[in-house]
C-alpha cells in the first residue's frame, strides 16, 4: 500500500467557513460528543500535511497552532509516518511493564542524550502531558520526602486532578471541578508587561518576594519541588524576565529541593532550542514533555537525574499504555526530524520573520499592546487603546476573521487577550508569509 501524504501547501478556500458538510459534521459533533469539549475552529479535518489542515468542504487552511504545539515536525511527517507503519504492522501493545521492547528504550536513550545537563540521566514514559507532570511531582515527593509543590501564577498544567491544582486559571479549567490537590502554593509570576513594580529590578524584586513567601507561608525544608513552564504556554506565552530561572534554579539547588521545567509546551526546537531553558543555560533536575514529542501521537515523558529518577521502588511508577510502541516509533521518527532537518534553526529563521511582521503591527495599531515570544511560539497580546486593559474582544475580531480567511490561530492569556502562534516549524516561506499577511488585516480590521 502506498500513502499519498502530500498536499499543496497552499491557503484555499472553495467555501464559506465552515462549508455546507462542516455545518452538517458539527450538528454530529454536537449531538455525539460531550458538550464540556470546545472546538477552536467550526471545521471537520479530512487530512493534513505538514503546515495544511484540509476540510471536508476541500477548504485549505493554515494551520498556525500545529494542533497546539504538537506537530513541531508537520503533520504527518514522513519520518513518523514510515516508522508508525513498520511498528504497527510489527505489534501494537505488549505493555513495557510486562515484555518490554528496544523502542521504549530508544527513546529514552535519546531522551537522556538532547535534554540539558551532563550528568547521568533517566526517564519515563508516560501518555499526555498531564501524566508526565503528576509523575513529576510524585517522583520529587518520593525523592526529598517532603510534600509541598510550588507553582506560579498564569501556570498551566494539565487537567488532571492534581494538575487542576499546580494550574491557575479558574474558567474553563477548574470551575466546579474541585475539591483539588493540596500542598500547592502559589507564587507571583514576573509578568513584565504587567509587573507592579520596577521593572528595572523585576527579576531581583520578584525572587526575594518568592523566597520570603515560601520561608513565612511553607518552609523551604517541605518543599519537594518547585515547577514552572520556562515560557508559559496557555497563561498567554509570558517570557519571564531574564535572569528569573537562573535564580530560581539556583534557590531550587540551594534548599534541596527538585527544581522542575514543564517543558511540554516550548520543547523539541519550538523556541529556538531544542528546549526552552537552554536560552540561560537553565538545568533542571526534572524535565517535563510531551506535545511535540511524537509528531501528533499520544506520548509524554519525565527526564531527569538518574538519582532522583532511580530513587522510586520497582513498580511504583508505570501504566498500561505509557510509552506504547507506535507512539515511540512516531517519536524516534520526530526526533531524528528535528535533528536531521535543524528544525532548531528553522525554528530561529520563523520566529525572527513572524516577530519582524508583528513588531510592525505594534508599531501600527494601538490594540497591541504587546509582542512578546522566543523563536516559533510567538504572541500578541491585546489592549483597549491608550491603556494596558485586556481587550478580549479584540482577540475574537481577529480569530473570526483569520478563520473565515483561512487561517487557524489559537487563543491564550490569563484575560482571554492574547493571540498565539505555533506553526509547524516546516512550516514554508511563502505560507508564513500569507498567514502573517491574513493576521496583518485581521488586526487592522479589529482595531478600526
Ligand atoms: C498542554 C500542557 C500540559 C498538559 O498536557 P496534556 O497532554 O494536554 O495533558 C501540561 N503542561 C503544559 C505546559 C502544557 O502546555
Amino acid at each position: 500500500m502506498t500513502i499519498d501524504a502530500s498536499l499543496v501547501q497552499e491557503r484555499r478556500l472553495v467555501t464559506a467557513i465552515p462549508g455546507p458538510k462542516s455545518i452538517e459534521a458539527l450538528k454530529r459533533r454536537s449531538e455525539a460528543t460531550s458538550a464540556g469539549l470546545g472546538i477552536a475552529i467550526p471545521v471537520m479535518i479530512e487530512r493534513a500535511h505538514d503546515a495544511i489542515l484540509q476540510d471536508i468542504d476541500g477548504n485549505c487552511i493554515i494551520d498556525l497552532g500545529s494542533g497546539i504545539g504538537v506537530t513541531n515536525v508537520g503533520n504527518s511527517a514522513a519520518r513518523v509516518v514510515d516508522r508508525v507503519i513498520e511498528q504497527v504492522q510489527a505489534f501494537t501493545h505488549t505493555c513495557f511493564t510486562v515484555a518490554p521492547y528496544l523502542g521504549y528504550i530508544e527513546v529514552c536513550e535519546a531522551l537522556n542524550r538532547i535534554t540539558p545537563g551532563d550528568f547521568p540521566k533517566k526517564s519515563l514514559l508516560v501518555n499526555s502531558g498531564a501524566e508526565a507532570v503528576e509523575n513529576a511531582v510524585k517522583i520529587a515527593r518520593h525523592y526529598t520526602k517532603r510534600p509541598a509543590v510550588v507553582v506560579f501564577e498564569h501556570a498551566y498544567h494539565g487537567r488532571t486532578n492534581l494538575t487542576m491544582a499546580l494550574t491557575a486559571k479558574n474558567l474553563p479549567y477548574k470551575e466546579g471541578f474541585g475539591p483539588f490537590a493540596n500542598e500547592v502554593y502559589r507564587m507571583p509570576l514576573p509578568y513584565p508587561f504587567r509587573w507592579h513594580g520596577n521593572p528595572a529590578t523585576i527579576t531581583q524584586d520578584s525572587l526575594t518576594e518568592i523566597a520570603l513567601k515560601i520561608e513565612k507561608e511553607i518552609g523551604a525544608h517541605n518543599v519537594a519541588a518547585i515547577l514552572i513552564e520556562p515560557i508559559l504556554g496557555e497563561g498567554g506565552f509570558i517570557v519571564p524576565p531574564r535572569g528569573f530561572l537562573p535564580g530560581l534554579a539556583r534557590y531550587a539547588r540551594e534548599n534541596g529541593i527538585v527544581f522542575i521545567a514543564d517543558e511540554v509546551q516550548s520543547g523539541f526546537a519550538r523556541t529556538g532550542d531544542l528546549f526552552a531553558v537552554e536560552d540561560e543555560e537553565v538545568v533542571p533536575d526534572l524535565i517535563t514533555m510531551a506535545k511535540g514529542i511524537a509528531g501528533g501521537l499520544p506520548l509524554a515523558a519525565v527526564t531527569g537525574r538518574a538519582e532522583i529518577m532511580d530513587s522510586v521502588h520497582a513498580g511504583g511508577l508505570g501504566g498500561t499504555y505509557g510509552g506504547n510502541p507506535v507512539a515511540c516509533a512516531a517519536a524516534l521518527g520526530a526526533i531524528e526530524t528535528i535533528e536531521q532537518d535543524d528544525l532548531v534553526a528553522r525554528a530561529r529563521h520563523i520566529g525572527a520573520v513572524i516577530s519582524t511582521s508583528l513588531q510592525e503591527l505594534a508599531g501600527t495599531y494601538d490594540i497591541v499592546g504587546e509582542v512578546r515570544g522566543r523563536g516559533a511560539m510567538q504572541a500578541i497580546e491585546f489592549v483597549l487603546p491608550g491603556t494596558k486593559e485586556p481587550n478580549a474582544a479584540a482577540v475574537q475580531a481577529v480569530v473570526q476573521h483569520c478563520q473565515s480567511n483561512g487561517v487557524l490561530v489559537l487563543t491564550a492569556g490569563t484575560y482571554n487577550n492574547v493571540i498565539r502562534l505555533l506553526p509547524p516549524l516546516v512550516i514554508t516561506d511563502a505560507l508564513l508569509a500569507d498567514a502573517l499577511s491574513v493576521l496583518r488585516d485581521a488586526v487592522a480590521s479589529a482595531s478600526s
